[in-house]
């Protein structure tokens, strides 16, 4: 009976090299950005109590239909998700451990959504972000964005604009609110059908439908900046003249709600130019001041951003910038005398820090050439026979040009080093 083939679930998929390595590196530059600014790691459990992220709102998509959610082992057993973002995990883990404040975490890792998996949209898809909670000082929000502009910077990326508004606070957000569902209820006959449903459970999110129908409805509808209270105003005032201080470029957009419950004050998101409209949003974030306390902490102000990784891969590779890998590999071994030669010279060369790789199944010289051709390394070590029994290596400068040399077989890696060194001949 034939076995069945089985293949990555629906909306995940193998990241296999090199690519993989060109996330890692990603991650990487990152990693350092972050940790430069001062922001520590926080790992924490890819899955939660469904209640962590049930306090993301009501109105969720994320939420009420996008969730991998189950029931583990236990008596009673208990039900838990799989999570969606991590901005919820990092606020339980602060109202858990009640660090000192402010409190500067960076994380990254895989996400879970059930959506519909289409380019750009997955149903894992990684996350690197960022989350600073203790402060409502419109300078920790610059500089959570700030590292955002630096981090596209870095990568080469040149096509990623920067949208920001404020949401208002808890004072200028229910006239607001109310104010938007007069409007939306006085068009409800011109809104999606969707819309019309979304008006009733959270007016705000349906500034963020995308749909046709619903674009002339939310052009014309009241904005927030008209309703920010003093103390709003001001806060965001002060964010914009930060980003001025940065030089960094940003626009205003009256109508960034995010997909997100929980977002009061700044908003914001990067959009990246190079991508189809539909999945053009690489990263997004924003101040949400009242989720710690609603996972049971003490009133704590916090603002982050998370950025898909996938999708900036993807709008490197539109753009044409953070491209492949240099080889990690820079040394191979050519090996036609079999013996234990081969096993201590990688071994050797490994320890002195050196990217080796090695070809197996004793296979001619030829072929072992071609792998290590392929292989990108700049120099082969080889070892046939004649060499073994001198106890010697060659040691060949693979680059157009190089020539080659005998050493013993005790000196391989200052020789190897040395040839490294030398740069191109
Ligand atoms: P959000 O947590 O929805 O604000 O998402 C932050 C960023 O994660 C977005 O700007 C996207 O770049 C990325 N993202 C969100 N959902 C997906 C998904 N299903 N597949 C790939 N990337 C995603």
């Amino acid at each position: 009976m034939a076995r069945p083939l089985f293949r990555a679930p629906v909306g995940t998929r193998d990241i296999l090299p090199p690519e993989s390595a060109r996330r890692r590196r990603l991650v990487r530059v990152f990693a350092d950005l972050a940790e430069r600014s001062g922001f520590g790691r926080l790992e924490s459990p890819v899955f939660e109590e469904i209640g962590v992220f049930q306090r993301l709102g009501p109105a969720n998509d994320v939420v009420t239909k996008e969730l991998f959610e189950f029931f583990d082992k236990g008596e009673p057993p208990r039900h838990l998700a799989l999570r969606p973002e991590l901005t919820a995990s990092v606020c339980r883990a602060f109202a858990e451990h009640r660090p000192t404040v402010p409190w500067k975490i960076w994380y990254s890792g895989p996400q879970f959504r059930y959506e519909r998996p289409q380019a750009g949209r997955y149903r894992q898809f990684d996350q690197v972000g960022v989350e600073t909670l203790g402060t409502d000082d419109p300078h920790a929000d610059v500089e959570v964005i700030g590292l955002g502009v630096r981090f596209y910077e870095a990568l080469g990326m040149r096509r990623v604009r920067l949208l920001v508004n404020s949401l208002g606070d808890a004072e200028s957000r229910p006239v607001y609110d109310a104010a938007l569902a007069d409007y939306l209820r006085s068009r409800r006959d011109e809104l999606s059908e969707q819309s019309r449903v979304t008006l009733e459970r959270n007016p705000l999110r349906v500034l963020d439908s995308k749909r046709e129908q619903d674009q002339t409805v939310i052009a014309e509808a009241p904005v927030m900046a008209d309703f920010l209270s003093g103390a709003s105003a001001e806060h965001f005032a002060e964010v914009r003249v930060g980003l001025d201080s940065l030089d960094a470029a940003y626009e205003i957009s009256p109508r960034l709600v995010r997909g997100l419950d929980y977002y009061t004050r700044t908003t914001f998101e990067f959009v990246a130019d190079a991508l189809d409209t539909a999945q053009n949003a690489v990263g997004g974030g924003g101040r949400y001041d009242g989720l710690v306390e609603e996972l049971g902490g003490p009133p704590t102000p916090g603002i982050g951003f998370a950025l898909g990784v996938d999708r900036i891969l993807l709008a490197c590779d539109a753009e044409d910038v953070f491209g492949g890998d240099p080889a990690p590999v820079q040394v191979f071994v050519v090996d036609t005398a079999g013996g234990q030669s081969a096993v201590v010279i990688c071994d050797r060369l490994r320890q002195a820090g050196l990217g080796v790789d090695r070809a197996f199944d004793s296979r001619s010289m030829k072929a072992q050439m071609k792998r290590a051709d392929r292989s990108g390394a700049v120099v082969a070590v080889i070892i046939g026979t004649d060499e073994q029994s001198d106890g010697v290596v060659t040691v060949r400068d693979m680059r157009p040009g190089g020539g080659q040399r005998r050493v013993a077989s005790a000196h391989v890696v200052a020789a190897v080093t040395d040839l490294l060194a030398k740069g191109v001949p």
